[in-house]
């Protein structure tokens, strides 16, 4: 049997790139994956009928992670649904850059609005339904731990808030048999980070495999932490950054 047969799964931010790997990935395995999306609708519609092909089962919502009312609805919906919720998976997030003599206000409102409050808002919500085996998994960065260029400060500081919040999060569910990790991917290839973008090679010099990643590769970490086999794991953030942060 499929290891994640039964189960049910919330993908925050899975219409596109690492998040709509993971809901492939995640369904492949066996769960019915409910998945949110902010705009995308065509993509989100897409990835439910490749889905549905491969003989899989996903839903997509449209869910502005901003908006903390809409979210915890939505996944209290998602539990109601399909009787239970053993996995979540927060991916959505953004990515907004610039020096801090021109860097706003709104946008440093906006990622955190996103990128931490969301996380914590659906991690709320989520872990309310979950029982023993739960699982939470954020997509953080290898930021957190090196920003090597200029403009990304208040990215970085909204992907390193999730190290310490895994860490803390782990001791309260920890008792429950809820793991909570944090996935740090470095350069992956999605619309947020084309592997042929112009600042891609500047990116890939500071590696030790010099490519960018493929959502696939980060959604087979998230597999892996969602797995039973994951029991164990658990307060961690993961780096898997081709040597990034090395
Ligand atoms: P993309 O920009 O390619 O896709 C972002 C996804 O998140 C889309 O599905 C988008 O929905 C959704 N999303 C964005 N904002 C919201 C919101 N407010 N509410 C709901 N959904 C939202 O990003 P990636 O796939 O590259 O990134 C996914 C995660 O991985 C992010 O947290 C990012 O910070 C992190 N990451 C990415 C890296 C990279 O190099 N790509 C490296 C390290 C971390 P819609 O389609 O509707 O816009």
């Amino acid at each position: 049997t499929l290891p994640l047969a039964g189960k049910v799964a919330f993908v925050t931010g899975g219409s596109r790139g690492i998040g709509a790997a993971i809901v492939r990935r995640l369904a492949a395995d066996g769960a019915t994956v409910v998945f949110s999306y902010a705009a995308s609708q065509g993509p989100a519609d897409e990835l439910v009928r490749s889905v549905e092909a491969a003989g899989g089962r996903a839903q997509a919502v449209r869910i502005d992670s901003a908006d903390a009312a809409a979210l915890n609805a939505g996944i209290d919906k998602a539990a109601a649904d399909f009787g239970r919720l053993d996995i979540l998976v927060n991916s959505a997030g953004v990515l907004l850059l610039g020096p801090v003599d021109q860097f706003s206000l709104e946008d440093f409102d906006r990622t955190l609005a996103v990128n931490v409050r969301a996380v914590f808002v659906a991690t709320k919500a989520a872990t309310a339904h979950m029982k023993d085996g739960g699982r939470v998994i954020n997509i953080g960065s290898t930021n957190a731990g090196r920003m090597p260029f200029a403009g990304g400060g208040v990215y970085a500081m909204s992907k390193s808030a999730l190290v310490g919040l895994v860490q803390g999060l782990a001791r309260d569910l920890g008792p429950r048999g809820i793991t909570i990790n944090n996935v740090q991917p470095g350069p992956v290839n999605t619309d947020m980070n084309p592997e042929n973008g112009p600042s891609a090679g500047l990116m890939q010099s500071f590696m030790a495999i010099q490519r960018h990643g493929q959502p696939e590769e980060i959604a087979g970490m998230v597999s892996y932490l969602a797995s039973p086999a994951a029991a164990f794991v658990t307060g961690a953030s993961l780096t898997i950054d081709g040597g990034f942060a090395a």
